[in-house]
């Protein structure tokens, strides 16, 4: 079995659908995994907020912005027909459900609920447009067997087992279709995978039935170099390893999603980068542990905040950092970067809800500093153990940059600097020239 993503912008105009369709009419055995049509889901979070501020005017107005977006959508991509007519009251439904949450009180179960309705769309537009065509797909719903644990994580078992049985309904069946992003949590509730997440879907998918084969379609051909959001001048990878994937992923590549390469990893099931705009470019194969030594990519990660934890009881003793840690550990926040001196350890984290109990607990044995607006630079690459040159040429890269912390060490992928979030953009240019001289 292949399991085959298309990201937003991919579901994102009737043309691209009709694209995407003949895509996977060539192929045999797929789980076809698809976003929402790309501005959906930020369409959904405004409602949302405008719901948050008891603004229902607002959130009326947004709803049948997407009401005619998605009545336009459906007429130039289905002829008049009772797929038409199906489609059409699908869309009708899922928005009138949103449209009746105004009427309720805000919780995160109607957040939760709101945010799913994008890919219960897209989903449901596209099942009726292949039937249309005389496909024959079967819908399996993510709620069935998208599930997540008490801590957030995926229940991996829950997800095999349920989606097996989805899949054993169908034994004459070789194309399926289901929705990216959407679970259910360990109560059994709406809930997501996060922004981006129908990678992550899509990669939990293939490793939950041992997929063949995990393509992840989307608007650019692969994984490149740099950033091209910030950069002019990038270039595709051909092949990544899965631990310089994750790390790319990880650390801001927003092409992946951050944790949607170890499900794959763990069961050993190549990755495809794919440009669904030209099916024909290489893209990137994501796949085992050998690498090339040297640079491959550079990734940046945004909304960092760093603490530094100064304390006369960290000199020659030992303990220090378990109760640094305890602490966070307790505030269940993780922290992505640490460096030490003598006296004081600095780390950064994403996770901010909890940075007021954390600043209270650390400073009752310590003096603690934050920074916010603070961005992760990642190079990523194989610099093998006793390889040289790697960190002079970062470092001469970013001569002109104020560097806050250093990472280097963890793992021989990975260079990590953390800056000020004004100074990425120059960052990202400056190690594209001193790194891959583009
Ligand atoms: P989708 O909607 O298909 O999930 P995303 O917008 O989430 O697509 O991811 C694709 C985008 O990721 C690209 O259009 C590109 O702007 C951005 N991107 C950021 N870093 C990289 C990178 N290193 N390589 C490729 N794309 C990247
Ligand atoms: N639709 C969701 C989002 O926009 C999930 C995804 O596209 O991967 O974040
Ligand atoms: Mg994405």
């Amino acid at each position: 079995m292949n399991i085959l993503k298309f990201g937003g912008t991919s579901v994102g105009t009737p043309e691209r659908m009709r694209g995407i369709a003949e895509l996977i009419s060539q192929g045999k055995n797929q789980i076809v995994v698809l976003s929402a049509v790309s501005g959906t889901t930020n369409s959904l979070v405004e409602i949302c907020s405008a719901l948050q501020q008891k603004d229902k005017e607002e959130a009326v107005a947004l709803v049948t912005a997407l009401e005619a977006k998605y009545e336009k959508f459906i007429s130039e991509l289905i002829s008049p027909s009772a797929h038409y007519e199906e489609a059409s009251e699908l869309v009708a439904a899922y928005l009138n459900g949103v449209k009746s949450y105004a009427n309720r009180e805000m919780t995160l179960f109607v957040e939760r609920s709101i945010l799913a309705q994008g890919e219960l769309i897209s989903t449901g537009i596209f099942l009726q447009y292949l039937k249309s065509i005389g496909l024959k797909p079967v819908m399996i719903s993510a709620l069935d067997f998208m599930r997540t644990d008490d801590s957030g994580e995926p229940d991996h078992n829950f997800i095999s087992d349920n989606l097996t049985f989805e899949l054993s309904k169908h034994p004459k069946k070789d194309l399926f279709i289901t929705q990216g992003y959407i679970c259910r949590n360990a109560f059994g509730e709406i809930d997501n995978l996060k922004r981006g997440g129908s990678d992550y879907s899509a990669s939990l998918i293939g490793a939950a039935i041992d997929a063949d084969e995990i393509q992840i379609w989307t608007d650019i051909d692969g994984m490149h170099n740099n950033d091209p959001r910030f950069v002019d001048k990038t270039e595709p990878i051909k092949n990544l390893s899965f631990k310089e994937a994750a790390e790319l992923a990880y650390f801001g590549a927003k092409i992946l999603h951050p944790a949607s390469i170890r499900p794959a990893e763990e069961k050993n099931i190549p990755v495809w980068l794919k440009n669904t705009i030209v099916p024909t470019a290489h893209g990137t194969l994501i796949h085992g542990d050998a690498s090339v030594p040297g640079f491959r990519a550079v990734a940046a990660k945004d909304g960092i905040t760093a603490i530094k934890i100064r304390s006369g009881r960290m000199l020659m003793a030992y303990g220090f950092l378990r109760s640094v840690f305890e602490v966070f550990e307790r505030y269940k926040t993780p922290i992505d970067m640490i460096t030490t001196s003598e006296v004081a350890v600095s780390v950064t984290i994403d996770e901010l809800t909890n940075l007021d109990g954390i600043i209270q607990e650390l400073e009752q044995y310590a003096t603690v500093e934050v920074d916010q607006n603070q961005t992760i630079i990642c190079v990523v690459g194989d610099f093998q153990q006793g390889g040289v040159g790697y960190a002079s040429t970062v470092f001469t890269a970013l001569k002109n940059i104020p560097i806050r912390m250093i990472s280097h060490g963890g793992s021989h992928h990975n260079i990590s600097v953390l800056i000020s979030s004004d100074s990425k953009k120059e960052a990202l240019q400056d190690l594209n020239k001193g790194v891959f001289n583009l």
